[in-house]
């Protein structure tokens, strides 16, 4: 039974991933603890109800896992995605965590499942959730509640009350009305900003309108920025967003996994000129498939079509919407409002570039075009057979790596450099520590959990002294 007028030793506010691993592990720890989810319940778990899967290190095969998986082989990895920029004690710290996290969260109640085939190799490197990520939460509510652990949903913290780097209180909204939660310690856990598309806009100016949001319309990121404005340190930069192409026809918010478009190597990526703009063939796909948002987000309109004909439909994963069809390039741009004579002559071009070599998918094979700007180095084969088939994209906006400042504990810093009082932090809103930019799938749940219970026993612990 939630009471408002209580002193909480814990108050984590969000209702995702994290806020789970930290609400649970501070309960475990003898914390009274309150959860503020901002969402409605049927809409809870921000964008962790999104997820499959999550990328720990471990040292042997499991019954899930087909190998083992190093902390050095993970530490690399972060490393080749941020280009060497992350602070690399607490990133060690969190890998050498997340060896124990994979069946802490089994012991809390989530199951695995073994990955199946397709487009994303990750066997061996990443847990996937049985059931997605939503059964991966509900799970992870089921045993907060028979913890006895108190959720409020519809709760979202308006305001905080922060004095010299100690938290007092935060407002919360629900039923319309506003009322002042005390608790000992914080734990902030309430995602970045990704669907606050006015302040995206003051980084990416106008082109943010188009941009499409993948996961929850309730990281507006209200929680940082108090924080930042009651002097919690920043990190991370606040252009950089983990950005995919995605179906154009996908909803505003909340389309999820199944609108992202996985086609972009067996065809050419024209914009709204008909113009191609980018290597489609650059690498491999699970290492390539991140930058795509970006660069469709810096064409005209932010819009981009992914082209391609009869030979490839089958060699990806369908999507949730069928591709745009006609029986030539001339029907199909004019299906897509393209001039018919560009489209033409970028598909005319293209395949007079191409040259002949052996056509493999999962390698980097021998087939590129010469002699065409920009080329395409890998899987170039002439777009020729008929029926043709067309994706209109748009940038789909992930998450956001602007974050507060933590120390190993998950322990917010002040802008003096001190650490807080009693304010802890995990998940997305202090990603941006360690991930400053490009991503490695499954790193997202694996900060969350981790920097979650590491937090959630800081907090328990606070709060006891
Ligand atoms: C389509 C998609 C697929 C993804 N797939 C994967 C994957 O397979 N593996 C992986 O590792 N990562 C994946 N990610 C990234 C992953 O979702 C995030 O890294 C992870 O969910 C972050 O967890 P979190 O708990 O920090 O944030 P979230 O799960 O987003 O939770 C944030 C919570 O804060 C709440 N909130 C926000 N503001 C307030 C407020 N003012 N007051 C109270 N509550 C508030 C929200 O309602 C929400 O419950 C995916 C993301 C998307 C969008």
């Amino acid at each position: 039974m939630v009471d408002l007028e209580k002193q909480y030793d814990v108050l984590v506010v969000g209702g995702g991933n994290a806020a789970l691993c930290a609400a649970i592990a501070a309960r475990r720890d003898g914390a009274s603890v309150l959860v503020l989810e901002g969402a409605p319940k049927f809409y809870r778990g921000g964008n962790t109800r999104h997820t499959r899967n999550i990328r720990c290190a471990h040292d042997a095969a499991t019954e899930t896992l087909t190998g083992p998986y190093s902390e050095e082989e993970l530490f690399d990895d972060l490393l080749r995605v941020t280009g060497g920029k992350t602070d690399e004690p607490l990133a060690k710290h969190m890998i050498r965590e997340s060896k124990e996290v994979l069946v802490w969260l089994q012991e809390q109640g989530v199951r695995y499942q073994r990955s199946l085939g397709g487009t994303l190799t990750l066997g061996r490197t990443n847990a996937f959730f049985l059931g997605g990520g939503r059964a991966m939460l509900n799970a992870l509510y089921d045993t907060a509640e028979e913890l006895g652990i108190d959720i409020l949903y519809d709760a979202p913290a308006t305001a905080v009350t922060i004095e010299n780097g100690m938290f007092l209180s935060a407002t919360v909204t629900h039923e319309s009305k506003p009322h002042q939660v005390r608790a000992r310690t914080l734990v902030a856990a309430a995602g970045g900003f990704e669907s606050n598309i006015e302040w995206l806009k003051e980084y990416w100016g106008d082109a943010a309108e188009n941009f499409l949001i993948r996961g929850t319309p309730y990281n507006r990121g209200s929680v940082l920025k108090m924080l930042h404005n009651a002097g919690v340190q920043e990190t991370g930069d606040p252009t950089q967003c983990h950005a995919v192409a995605i179906d154009a026809r996908a909803p505003k918010y909340d389309g999820g996994i199944i609108t992202r478009l996985d086609c972009v190597v067996f065809g050419v990526v024209v914009n709204k000129h008909a113009q191609r703009f980018y290597d489609e063939g650059e690498d491999i796909w699970p290492k390539r498939y991140a930058i795509w948002g970006r660069l469709v987000a810096q064409q005209p309109d932010q819009i981009a079509y992914i082209i391609f004909d009869a030979s490839s439909l089958r060699l990806f994963m369908p999507s949730l919407f069928p591709p745009i069809t006609a029986g030539s390039i001339r029907d199909l741009a004019g299906k897509l409002g393209l001039d018919a004579d560009a489209l033409e002559k970028t598909i005319g071009d293209f395949n007079a570039g191409v040259r002949p070599g052996t056509f493999n998918h999962a390698d980097l094979d021998d087939c590129r075009t010469e002699g065409v700007t920009p080329p395409k180095t890998h899987w170039a084969r002439r777009i020729e057979q008929a029926p043709f088939y067309a994706y209109p994209v748009r940038p789909g906006i992930t998450f956001t790596y602007l974050g507060v400042r933590v120390n190993l504990e998950s322990r917010m810093l002040m802008a003096d450099g001190k650490p807080a009082a009693n304010m802890f932090a995990a998940g997305e809103i202090m990603a941006g520590n360690v991930l400053t930019k490009g991503y490695a799938a499954g790193i997202g749940m694996m900060i969350g959990s981790v920097s979650g219970r590491i937090a959630g026993r800081g907090a328990a612990k606070n709060a006891r002294n």
